[in-house]
């Protein structure tokens, strides 16, 4: 059988790279998304091309019903959980703090920390030991951003993954014993359409001359480390830098 892999925003970006990585290993795949329908049935195909298994799965993941029903699919789809990764996540316009309204703070932390915690406490009650699971991993893609601030740009963004940041230290002592282990991956700047959502497309050619090593990275470099912390046995509570050195 199969080890189940449930990773959220997978339909484009460092989530869908981290989807086929996960296929190719051999991975059932649970392919969520919120709106972009034809690139998460995309991603879907590649891996299927290539003889692999995977579904797509629509969930806002700042909905509480839309969570509970996308575990509902994989349960009943791909069968047992094992692996969760906490991977949507959305930054807004380039925005000083006096200049921003309470709806998009509202916003980023329903995104980028409420529906983590609820993806990973649903996570849990079907992996944990103590509720009769066999175990797992959760890995949480959070940011570069949460050790460097984003001032003058998204310090609610920095600040959303600097809560992960936090989460994955806690929740890795508290269910490390349910046979759980949580892990996050800290990425620097990747090529991926979120900084155009953002408002801010440029970022990635702003950012090589401020990269140490020169360069931004490519979501399949996040990807690799995503599925190292899926598998890695002794490691729980790790924060790991994928940055290129910021
Ligand atoms: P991306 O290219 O913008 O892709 C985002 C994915 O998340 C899409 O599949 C999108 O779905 C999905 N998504 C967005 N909001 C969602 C919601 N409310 N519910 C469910 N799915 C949602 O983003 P990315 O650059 O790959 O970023 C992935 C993660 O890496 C994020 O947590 C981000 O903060 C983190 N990160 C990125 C960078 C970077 O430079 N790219 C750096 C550090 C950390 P649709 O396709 O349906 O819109």
């Amino acid at each position: 059988m199969s080890k189940v892999m449930l990773i959220t925003g997978a339909g484009r970006g460092i989530g869908a790279a981290t989807a086929r990585l996960a296929a190719q290993r051999g991975y059932a795949v649970a392919v969520n998304y919120r709106s972009d329908d034809a690139s998460a049935k995309g991603v879907v195909a590649d891996i299927e091309a290539a003889g692999g298994r995977a579904i797509t799965v629509r969930a806002d993941v700042a909905d509480e019903a839309d969570i509970l029903a996308m575990f509902e699919t994989v349960d009943r789809e791909l069968g047992r959980l094992d692996v969760l990764v906490n991977n949507a996540g959305v930054v807004d316009q380039v925005s000083r703090v006096e200049d921003m309204d309470f709806a998009r703070i509202d916003r980023m932390m329903r995104i980028n920390v409420t529906g983590p915690f609820i993806c990973a406490r649903e996570a849990i009650k079907r992996m944990a030991k103590r509720h009769g699971g066999q175990g797992g991993a959760i890995v949480n893609v959070g940011s570069a951003a949460s050790h460097l601030g984003g001032a003058d740009e998204y310090v609610d963004y920095a600040a959303s993954k600097g809560a992960i940041d936090t989460m994955t230290e806690g929740l890795a002592k508290e269910v490390a014993g349910d046979g759980i282990r949580v892990n996050t991956v800290r990425p620097g700047v990747v090529r991926t359409t979120i900084h155009a959502s953002g408002g801010n497309p440029e970022k990635t050619d702003v950012a090589d001359a401020v990269i140490p090593m020169g360069r931004v990275g490519e979501p399949e470099e996040i990807a690799e480390g995503v599925l190292w912390l899926a598998g890695a046995g002794f490691t729980t509570g790790a924060l790991v830098d994928i940055d290129g050195g910021v």
